[in-house]
């Protein structure tokens, strides 16, 4: 059978938030204002965040944002870094304090997320922030959920009363994305390595979300026909190549709307990740035209 979902393009849909972006960056230089400022910390050597830091340092240069990157070595201390997120909270030049993860062991992640002042916390990872999406007064969302909400907008389907399947819980995905979807008036399933019948809860979906970080684990015949298929895993072949959590070709045989791997979400969450700092400095004042 021929493929009949229509790709949602993330690559294209980035690009053009992108291109917002860097316009109106440039038309608040213009107007006297400052650009806005992103500081992304990293600690220790780990190989694939060195590559999402340097692609989150090159698209802030390419709108036009201050970029600050601090490497800081394996071994740093809590109270070290503590300390450089401080310095950063206070620095008016600064509006987005990114920490990639994962942190070496000996350091505490969740207390170094609560450090960052709410109005820096870009990745929308602090409790604050998840509290005010859960709320439903969402201020800086998390990136890769808020890069599904605006694929799903793409696709121009009223989102109120569908049935949303969510497979992945985690804090920085799969909860996130349940939140958002329940705030779009979904009726939501949030699936997790412990759920009984997956197939079962995935066959009824109107909108699937796959976060569960499993190459191809769901086969085309678990789509419900007509579905918004949104494919948010990352996986990495023998050969290098990259797939996602479905079975691509199977699923697009069913689905109405489908996002490739790569192509589709990746490239959002970046492109949020630039939206929440524009965002968080019109919070801080740096007035950017458009405002
Ligand atoms: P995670 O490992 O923290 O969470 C995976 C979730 O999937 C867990 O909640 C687990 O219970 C669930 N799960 C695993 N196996 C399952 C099974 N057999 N049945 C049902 N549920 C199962 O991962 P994460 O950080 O949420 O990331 C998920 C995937 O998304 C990964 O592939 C990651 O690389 C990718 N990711 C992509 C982006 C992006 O920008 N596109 C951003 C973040 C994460």
């Amino acid at each position: 059978m021929a493929m009949s979902a229509q790709i949602l393009d993330g690559k294209a849909v980035a690009a053009e938030i992108r291109a917002q972006i860097r316009a109106q960056v440039a038309a608040g230089l213009a107007a006297g204002g400052r650009a806005p400022g992103l500081a992304v910390i990293l600690v220790g050597e780990h190989p694939a965040s060195q590559v999402y830091v340097r692609n989150k340092r090159k698209a802030c240069v390419e709108v036009g944002f201050l970029s600050e990157q601090h490497a800081l070595p394996a071994d740093t201390s809590q109270s070290d870094l503590e300390g450089l997120i401080d310095r950063l909270n206070e620095d008016p030049r600064i509006d987005g304090i990114l920490v990639q993860l994962p942190l070496p062991g000996h350091l505490d992640a969740e207390a170094i997320t609560e450090r960052i002042l709410p109005t820096k916390d870009v990745d929308g990872f602090h409790p604050y922030n998840l509290g005010r999406l859960a709320l439903r007064m969402p201020l800086l969302r998390p990136c890769t959920p808020k890069g599904v909400m605006t694929l799903l907008g793409r696709t121009g389907a009223d989102l109120a009363g569908l049935d949303a399947v969510i497979i992945g819980q985690s804090n920085i995905v799969g909860r996130p994305m349940a939140l958002e979807l329940l705030a779009a008036r979904c009726t939501i399933t949030v699936c997790h390595s412990r759920t009984r019948d997956l197939a079962g809860k995935v066959r009824g979906a109107d909108v699937l979300v796959a976060a569960m970080g499993r190459a191809r684990f769901v086969p085309g015949d678990w789509i419900k026909p007509g579905a918004l298929v949104i494919d948010v895993g990352i996986n990495r072949n023998p050969d290098g190549t990259l797939v996602g959590d479905l079975d691509y070709a199977a699923c697009a045989e069913r689905a109405a709307w489908i996002t490739p791997v790569p192509g589709g979400v990746g490239p959002m969450t970046i492109a949020c990740l630039l939206e929440n700092t524009l965002q968080a400095a019109q919070l801080h004042g740096a007035r950017p035209a458009g405002d």
